[in-house]
């Protein structure tokens, strides 16, 4: 009998169409030409389309699949598909099961209801989804998922995946240049990336009850708990038994994708764990955490589970992120590496600097690309990154890079170990411990680590910044460097990365992110702070941007301003959404409830009164004073709440909207969260209509 440990390697990517079965599959010829359609972006001929289509459409079958669909990535952020069976009629009477090349390459969408920010518009009213070879087709639920990317007829990309994959050949092409540079041979190069992806579980009986949670994601009202995150018990605790079942058929379904799921544990939150996969390049990094997410959602229910991905589904407890490591791979070498000679020291040292400069430069970028409702609620409230973008870089490196700066000796920097062999440059070990959480993009040994991405985010527009910003630098650098070679080369380097260096030494904070000390130092020197995503959206439509991705052919100026209005629209929508959950919610069951509960405690006060005409009944006025007063209170928000509601949903322009919901409406929310949890903790349980924090966080 084989155990079930056994069985993983056996079931592991069983339902992939990975690089393996497709050689198996397909015609040692054909393959080579789809290598360098995948490998070298070459276009797909006819021929070679149709034998790759009939030997997917073989392997699907054998798995059980009737289905074939078109996955995407429309721009509301998560994955679309629309199912198409295999079933060809004949004219006999029978059927076949038939799948073309061109069914494989190119798909037809009506995609008038998906979000383009009035780009098709302009255009023309389909949009075409074509087949992205890089990332492998999978089966899901007896349906063949092709990847594919989005555009409109006119060549507009109407997804996030098209801009990833181009802002992906734009690093691509910079970075070569720097390694010719090197004298490095050519290989291929790209962005790797591995996402941790947090989330929440609770019970699905609870979380009907609650409209907000519904409707939202996130409570809109609920008092703290008795008990919160403060024993530290979760973290790494032992992981109950029903939530283990569920994390094994995650685990078991993820595999059979080959989506390499490698960690999972508990939380710092009650009721929050964690997921990371081993890490890959970035296209299929982000179709894989997508299906994560998806598997998750699903899967829970099969448990009596409810899986959170909203970024802040509870009020002063710890809110959910996506880490997003990153690095840049050639071939078998990671370039964030800093490697063990010399040569490779200087290497690492000039990509290191273009990090530095690209995250400097287009820091607005990237906290625009994090940008959303939800993660508002997580960022600069000490439990996540500040909105504050600053890089760690740790003791030794951050000593190695203060030396190149002040210009002096390395033999300064305590920690570097020392060569000072070839063009003087410092040998120095990877620096793993010095881990500072508080830091949005932090330097951890090989790899940068983006800690503010929100759980619920798509990571695509947060990679097409970071590589197009660092093939702004890397361009830079090459076009500055080019046509120098041997030690006129590395005395040029260096020279470079050390101005550099110094340019953009403002954006390096070692420092406690949390705290009011480091606002004030960051705005010193002269970094930007957009606490909400109103006021970090306008950025995406300033020149320097539009500049940056039209430079690189990562999206043109009416692709740019067509995302910032999807942006704006999908932030305004969620925060009208949230004020009419609110309103609904408060007059509809909070307050019925409360008065029910009063007027009960009234009647009972006057029949105490009756029975006992001396008696002492202090304790039961004040509180019923304390219920009617709230009430008034809870009342007087909620006009308030729901006049300025009412006016902001009168305006016409996005940004003046998104503006005044979060710096109007948003204050006003919390006034009526306020007045309704202080009524909570003094209501009878009994007469509480949904489930509380308690129930909701610490169930069994
Ligand atoms: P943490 O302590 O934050 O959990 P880990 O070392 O476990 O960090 O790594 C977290 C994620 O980083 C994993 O998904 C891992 O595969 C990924 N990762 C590791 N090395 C690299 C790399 N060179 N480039 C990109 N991602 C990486
Ligand atoms: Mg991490």
């Amino acid at each position: 009998m084989t155990t079930v440990s056994e069985n993983i390697p056996k079931n592991y990517g069983t339902l992939v169409f990975s690089e393996n079965s497709m050689k198996e599959r397909i015609p040692a010829k054909t393959y080579e030409l789809l290598e360098k359609t995948i490998k070298e972006g070459k276009p797909l001929d006819l021929d070679v389309a149709n034998a790759v289509a009939k030997a997917m459409k073989d392997w699907a079958i054998e798995l059980g699949a009737t289905h074939h669909t078109h996955w995407f990535q429309p721009l509301s952020g998560m994955t679309s598909e629309k199912h198409d069976s295999f079933l060809s009629p004949t004219e006999d009477g029978n059927a076949l099961m038939t799948f073309s090349g061109k069914e494989l390459i190119q798909g037809e969408s009506d995609a008038s209801s998906f979000p383009s920010g009035g780009l098709r518009a302009s255009f023309e009213a389909r949009g075409y989804t074509a087949w992205d070879p890089t990332s492998f087709a999978f089966i899901k639920d007896e349906v063949l998922c092709i990847p594919t990317a989005f555009c409109s007829y006119t060549g507009e990309a109407l997804d996030k995946k098209t801009p990833l994959l181009r802002s992906m050949k734009a690093l691509e092409e910079q970075a070569k240049r720097v390694l010719k540079l090197f004298g490095e041979s050519e290989t291929p190069v790209t962005a790797m990336v591995g996402s941790e992806q947090e989330y929440f579980l609770i019970s699905e009986k609870d979380f009907e009850r609650r409209q907000d949670l519904v409707l939202t994601g996130r409570t809109l009202f609920g008092a703290a708990p008795c008990k919160g995150q403060e024993l530290e018990e979760h973290y790494f605790g032992a992981i109950r038994p029903t939530v283990n079942e569920f994390m094994k058929e995650l685990d078991d379904e993820l595999w059979a994708l080959g989506i390499p799921a490698k960690t999972k544990h508990n939380e710092v939150a009650p009721a929050q764990h964690e997921l990371a996969p081993i890490y890959t390049n970035v296209n299929r990094a982000i179709d894989e955490n997508l299906l994560t997410m998806e598997k998750m959602r699903l899967l829970a229910s099969h448990y009596g589970l409810v899986c959170l991905q909203h970024e802040k589904p509870f009020r002063g407890i710890n809110g959910s992120g996506k880490h997003n490591n990153w690095s840049i791979s050639a071939g078998k070498t990671n370039l964030l590496d800093p490697g063990a000679t010399p040569m490779d020291n200087l290497r690492f040292l000039v990509f290191l600097t273009g990090v530095i400069q690209a995250v400097d430069e287009y820091q607005d970028l990237l906290r625009m690309s994090v940008a959303s409702a939800g993660n508002d609620h997580r960022l600069g409230s000490d439990e996540a990154p500040p909105a504050i973008i600053s890089i760690f870089l740790g003791t030794e490196l951050g000593g190695v890079v203060d030396a190149l700066i002040a210009d002096t000796d390395y033999t300064n920097a305590k920690a570097v170990a020392m060569d000072l062999g070839v063009a003087v440059l410092p040998r120095f070990r990877k620096d793993n411990t010095d881990r500072n959480r508080t830091s949005p993009f932090a330097f951890t040994g090989n790899k940068f680590e983006f800690r503010m991405p929100g759980s619920g985010v798509n990571l695509s527009d947060t990679n097409t910044v970071l590589n197009t910003a660092m093939a702004k630098s890397l361009k830079e650098f090459a076009d500055t460097l080019d046509g120098k070679s041997g030690e006129a080369f590395e005395k040029a380097a260096l020279d470079y990365v050390k101005k550099t260096l110094t340019d953009h030494e403002r954006i390096i904070f070692d420092g406690n992110g949390y705290g009011e000390e480091w606002e004030t130092e960051a705005a010193r020197r002269g970094l930007s702070h957009y606490r909400t995503t109103a006021d970090a959206l306008p950025c995406f439509i300033e020149q320097k941007s539009i500049d940056l991705f039209e430079e690189f052919n990562v999206l043109n100026e009416l692709e740019i301003r067509s995302r910032y209005e999807v942006k704006l629209e999908k932030y305004n929508k969620l925060l009208n959404i949230e004020c009419r959950v609110m309103k609904r919610m408060t007059r509809r069951a909070f307050l019925p409830a409360i008065n029910t509960y009063a007027g009960k405690l009234a009647k009972s006060i006057n029949a105490i009164k009756e029975a006992l005409p001396d008696a002492e009944l202090a304790q039961e006025t004040t509180l019923l004073n304390n219920l009617v007063k709230g009430v008034q209170s809870a009342d007087e928000a909620l006009q308030k709440l729901d006049t300025l509601h009412r006016e902001i949903a009168g305006i016409v322009d996005q940004q003046e909207k998104a503006n005044r919901y979060a710096h109007e409406a948003l204050p006003a929310m919390e006034e009526l969260r306020a007045a309704i949890d202080a009524l909570e903790i003094i209501t009878d349980r009994s007469h509480w209509p949904v489930p509380t924090y308690n129930n909701l966080l610490f169930y069994s």
